[in-house]
């Protein structure tokens, strides 16, 4: 599936999370502007003048019928268009390859130094999915190290030391 950000996040290195975060983030923000000038327009359209409330007109409800899904529409649309975007950058700025960029977006697999690192070993925490191990794993996150079996926060930090 399309990287979700929360599949990605709690792998991935907090520069790469939030540089990766921001392009959907803002797109997502800025589907607001288009949306406030179709809600303008179906306000206008539906004769709601701006100064009623809205739900003391008797087309409030085709007003919500269409301004609700195509909120939603753009929203995912902007999100959509912001991971579009990070691709785009991989490919022309860091001159990623397609091949790469197919395993990074269909596959969750990010590169080597993207991964949170044992702060024992230093191994990469890779994209195995291992569930939580311990209690305090389950309740507060965190991952335990392949390598030399360290139980990590999720702040990269050690447990035991
Ligand atoms: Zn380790």
């Amino acid at each position: 599936m399309f990287l979700p950000l929360t599949n990605l996040g709690h792998r991935c290195r907090a520069k790469y999370k939030y540089g990766f975060s921001a392009f959907p983030m803002f797109f997502m923000f800025l589907s607001f502007v288009p949306l406030f000038f179709i809600w303008q327009w179906v306000a206008l359209k539906l004769g709601i003048p701006n100064n009623v409330p809205l739900k003391n007109h008797p087309h409030s409800g085709a007003f919500t019928a269409i301004v609700l899904p195509t909120f939603a529409v753009l929203f995912f649309a902007g999100y959509l268009l912001g991971f579009a975007v990070n691709a785009l950058v991989l490919k022309f700025i860091c001159g990623w390859s397609n091949s790469r960029l197919r395993e990074l977006f269909l596959e969750s697999n990010l590169p080597d130094h993207w991964y949170k690192r044992c702060p024992q070993c230093n191994q990469a925490r890779g994209h195995l999915k291992a569930g939580p191990k311990t209690n305090q794993q389950i309740w507060w996150g965190g991952w335990t190290c392949p390598n030399c079996g360290c139980d990590v926060t999720i702040f990269g930090k050690s447990r035991s030391a």
